[in-house]
């Protein structure tokens, strides 16, 4: 069976430089792997989320010549959703967590990224409060190593329940968390293949940990890319991330600029010389 993958935006901005990195490297990836390419609107965070980004997406993606076989968004996969939160409440791995924001700051210990690991207070607290008390949903995860491997990056050892330990799949506001939401769709849309920012590597254990118990024992397979930095090799600053691609087109840029552009802050090219869809994703597929 051909495999999938799928490029999983999230429309809470318009599509910046670092998205583009991105894009070159799934649609390299589905040419090197022989793969069908999913787009994944990901607005599980119905707050966050507004209807022109969503349309600046697909016209973004037109405009670049990026074709994919099939798309998804979503806010349309309610069910989906409840169903596999359904599956996860009926095997006893969920329970409702009302610690404030500042509580959880306060009351737990942080991993060595700086992340909160949430110590399971509320595990057994459902009983102490109202039903209609402000609360997230968490799951339970299992104090395991999961082992894993990236297809740049090598092996990883990362157990979740150290990393993070329960972690939020509703929020407060009946949201539907980034890590419930996409492993659900990874499993749901069965994906194969997952290639996306190194800023997503500390997110892959705790989504494979999900995934199994969700009933997907099979991860795909994982490549995370390395970011575009600045000339001083520092991550890129929240402006200029937030400088968009619809503006440069907008402000009259071809395509072939935007992509050299790119191609060269990604340490891809050796200058930033225009070039074209097509050799932008071969640059990329020959280091794959
Ligand atoms: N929606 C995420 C983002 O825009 C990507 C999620 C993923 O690829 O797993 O950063
Ligand atoms: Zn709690």
């Amino acid at each position: 069976m051909p495999g999938k993958i799928r490029f999983a935006p999230s429309p809470t901005g318009y599509l910046h430089e670092g998205h583009l990195l991105s894009a070159l490297y799934v649609w390299a990836a589905a040419k090197k792997w022989n793969l069908s390419i999913h787009l994944r609107i990901e607005d599980h965070d119905q707050s966050r989320a507004r209807p022109e980004y969503i349309r600046s997406i697909y016209e973004d993606l037109e405009w670049f010549g990026f074709e994919y076989d099939s798309d998804s968004i979503q806010s349309n996969r309610k069910p989906v959703y409840e169903a596999a939160l359904e599956k996860l409440k009926r095997e006893g791995l969920v329970y409702p967590c009302y610690c404030s924001r500042k509580q959880l700051e306060a009351e737990n210990p942080k991993s060595a990224t700086g992340e909160i690991v949430y110590s399971g207070k509320c595990l057994h607290a459902a009983e102490a409060h109202a039903a209609d008390a402000p609360h997230n949903l968490r799951v339970i995860v299992p104090d395991e190593t999961i082992h894993w491997h990236d297809l740049r990056l090598g092996d990883f050892d990362e157990n979740p329940k150290k990393q993070c330990g329960d972690f939020p799949i509703r929020d407060r506001d009946g949201q539907w968390t980034y890590q419930f939401a996409v492993c659900v769709d990874d499993i749901d849309e069965s994906i194969t293949h997952v290639v996306r920012g190194e800023d997503i590597l500390s997110s892959t254990a705790r989504q494979i940990a999900l995934m199994r118990m969700l009933g997907r024992e099979t991860p795909p397979a994982y490549l995370h890319h390395p970011l575009i930095v600045d000339t001083a090799g520092k991550k890129l600053s929240k402006r200029e991330l937030a400088h968009s691609l619809r503006q440069d087109r907008e402000a009259g840029l071809s395509r072939e600029t935007l992509l050299g552009r790119v191609c060269f802050k990604a340490g891809l090219a050796a200058s930033p010389a225009p070039i074209g869809l097509a050799d932008a994703i071969y640059l990329i597929y020959q280091i794959l």
